[in-house]
């Protein structure tokens, strides 16, 4: 990659500040158990959790590099992605003055968050097979355009991106290239991890929301090169990842076999829900999926989605989205869940 500075990309206020210091960052490599703490105002009688986390989350971040065979300054954590997309405005992205490009249809916190932070949101459709139109893109691009965000595989869509357009977006754009990985590990496709040494303006979220089961912990992860994650760091909350979701992100991630037993299921639950909706006959469309949902196009979307609230199954109407017109996206659930969707789906 040519031509990539980070500290042109970083916004002067963040380049000039001095980051909170919190008690335990100063003294963490001391002997904590040695050590008395009258620092933090803390109720000092234990509970398990009176004392502030560990605001590095060393212990987290340790596991997921070595499992996925980084370095724990490549790894970010936060409460949940959408903390971490956040922090990316708030490190990047001058309010009223640079710009982001989305590729809708998309997650939708990416627009969310540009609002939020006062910060323009080029959208630039997706291709009719839902692939990113890399020469619009480019074309869209301008000296305050920040972050492209490219959600792979995308949310709502199902399907990820090919490889050559995001590598010509990577070489092309002198900004931050975000890859959402939201739903990788339901797809047969590599991660763009793998790639992290190669790019300098590449960051991957992942999240432990989806394939991993704990969405009720929020916990989001960020990986980039050591530069990009410092910046990260300067400026997020300092106990942003609280304690009971470290010890439970911990336990989890120990766990590997189990969380790829369920992933096996889920695939193989979407699959045979695949050959149900088939034959369904209001059902026009299935779009191809590397996720834990599928996307399919119906007669009318609204009367199909109130059809099965009244059967008691909440499912979510894509309709309004663009190029989703008379979409429905259906989440693979448990056997006994997506059996009573098959029979529902058959009588109505
Ligand atoms: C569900 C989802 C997330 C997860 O967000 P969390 O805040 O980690 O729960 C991120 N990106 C996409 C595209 C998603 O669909």
């Amino acid at each position: 990659m040519k031509n990539f500075d980070l500290n042109n990309l970083v916004r002067a206020n963040v380049q000039t500040m001095k980051p909170y210091s919190s008690a335990r960052d100063e003294f963490k490599d001391f002997d904590v158990a040695q050590m008395i703490f009258l620092d933090a105002n803390e109720n000092p009688y234990p509970n398990g959790v009176n004392r502030y986390p560990d605001p590095q989350q060393n212990s987290v971040k340790a596991v997921l590099a070595q499992q996925r065979n980084l370095k724990t300054d490549q790894v970010l954590l936060g409460n949940g992605s959408d903390e971490v997309l956040d922090l990316l405005f708030r490190a990047f992205c001058e309010p009223k003055v640079d710009n982001v490009i989305t590729l809708p249809p998309t997650y939708g916190m990416y627009g969310v968050l540009a609002n939020i932070n006062a910060v323009e949101n080029r959208e630039i459709l997706l291709s009719a097979d839902f692939q990113p139109e890399v020469d619009a893109i480019l074309a869209a691009v301008d000296a305050h355009t920040k972050i492209i965000f490219l959600c792979s595989p995308n949310n709502p869509t199902g399907n990820s991106f090919t490889d050559q357009s995001v590598v010509t977006l990577l070489q092309n754009f002198k900004g931050l290239v975000v890859v959402d990985e939201a739903y990788i590990d339901f797809s047969n496709k590599p991660s763009w991890l793998n790639e992290l040494d190669e790019y300098p303006n590449l960051i991957i979220t992942q999240t432990l929301s989806k394939a991993y089961g704990l969405a009720g912990i929020r916990l989001g992860i960020g990986y980039a090169s050591g530069a990009i994650i410092a910046v990260l760091n300067k400026i997020k909350p300092p106990y942003n990842v609280n304690e009971l979701t470290q010890q439970r992100a911990l336990e989890r991630l120990a766990d590997t076999e189990k969380i790829q037993l369920e992933i096996d299921s889920i695939i193989i639950q979407r699959e045979d829900l695949l050959k149900v909706v088939q034959e369904v006959a209001f059902v026009s469309k299935i779009y191809p999926t590397e996720a834990n949902f599928v996307l399919i196009k119906v007669d009318d979307a609204t009367k199909r989605y109130n059809q099965l609230i009244a059967k008691g199954i909440v499912i979510r109407n894509r309709t309004t989205q663009p190029l989703c017109e008379n979409t429905l996206r259906l989440t693979i659930g448990t056997t006994e869940e997506n059996k009573l969707l098959m029979e529902v789906l058959k009588s109505i």
